[in-house]
């Protein structure tokens, strides 16, 4: 594990776990970030799955922390490879809670449409794949709302909801730092790339509250932003926030004219492609991940209008 020291008193914790769960990396593992900041209140930012979870706390212990001081793991949504990890984190360290925002809350307290909704896109092999998916006592978990404040380390940090990537999604804003732990609320990041990806996500990626989300992120004019997996400390963070909303607009813009000219999804891809890299062979994996969440947004909102 991939250890640097981002802030006094916050890690950034690089791990690797085999798997490329949203479809950004063609080769290689796909890395996590997750975040330990020290202090009287220690917590675990986006902890990631079980299998994430066993091995950062082998790495605190080799750092000189003792893991059992931890007192709140906050995932920044419900997806198994952000919050997978919190029933086994609770279990294991006898003083943390797990903090989820109240739409998020009752998915994290029965497991099973977790289970079955991970089931369903990873096969079988899920829990290979992410480890032990277990739900978290009541009485561990702590439900927070857009504002709810938090002393994470020694500082304030605040709850800010940023739904569209999941509907539970929350950025947690350090105010000391202006620094925003911003999951996938802003995109998704490839290191070497300027431009990021659309928080998108299958099935339910939300168009329009993404682009809110990110509009949210903007007012609160952070100095960096810490988004998750790439485990990348934005030095322009107005950059990045103009970058991906102009994104999530230009490529629902393809999306929504393939769909009313009747385009197969494949025609749409390779439109989206074009829009990303001018030179259409020269993309380095699929985008029909991207294509597919969006269609399924606007197939929602035609079933909606039409009262179907
Ligand atoms: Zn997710
Ligand atoms: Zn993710």
């Amino acid at each position: 594990m991939d250890v640097e020291e981002v802030f006094p008193g916050v890690f950034e914790m690089r791990t690797t776990y085999g798997r490329d769960t949203a479809g950004l990396f063609t080769e290689g593992a796909f890395p996590h970030a997750v975040w330990f900041v020290a202090g009287p209140t220690p917590a675990l930012l986006d902890p990631g799955p079980t299998v994430v979870a066993e091995e950062t706390l082998e790495e605190l212990h080799k750092m000189g922390y003792d893991p059992n001081d931890i007192e709140y793991v906050v995932p920044s949504h419900i997806h198994v490879d952000h919050g997978g990890g919190c029933g086994w984190l609770v279990k294991e360290l006898p003083k943390a809670k797990a903090v989820i925002h109240s739409q998020g809350a009752p998915f994290m307290l029965d497991v099973s449409r977790l289970i079955a909704g991970t089931a369903a896109v990873f096969g079988d092999e899920w829990e290979d794949i992410f480890g032990d998916l277990s739900p978290v006592p009541a009485e561990r978990l702590l439900t927070v709302e857009d504002g709810s404040t938090l002393e994470l380390g020694c500082k304030t940090h605040r709850i800010v909801f940023m739904p569209g990537h999941s509907l539970d999604h929350i950025g947690v804003y350090d105010e000391t730092n202006q620094a925003l732990y911003c999951g996938h609320g802003l995109g998704n990041y490839k290191p070497e790339r300027f431009m990021p990806d659309p928080p998108m996500t299958l099935p339910y990626f939300d168009v329009e509250a993404s682009l809110a989300s990110i509009r949210r992120a903007r007012d609160l004019a952070p100095r960096y932003l810490l988004p998750v997996h790439s485990g990348f400390l934005a030095s322009n963070p107005g950059f990045a926030i103009d970058a991906v909303e102009r994104v999530t607009i230009a490529i629902g813009d393809i999306v929504k004219a393939g769909m009313e000219s009747g385009a197969t999804p494949e025609a749409i891809e390779d439109d989206v492609r074009t829009y990303m890299f001018a030179n259409p062979a020269k993309a380095d994996r699929s985008y029909m991940p991207v294509v597919r969440s969006y269609m399924a947004y606007y197939e929602r909102l035609q079933r909606r209008s039409s009262g179907a």
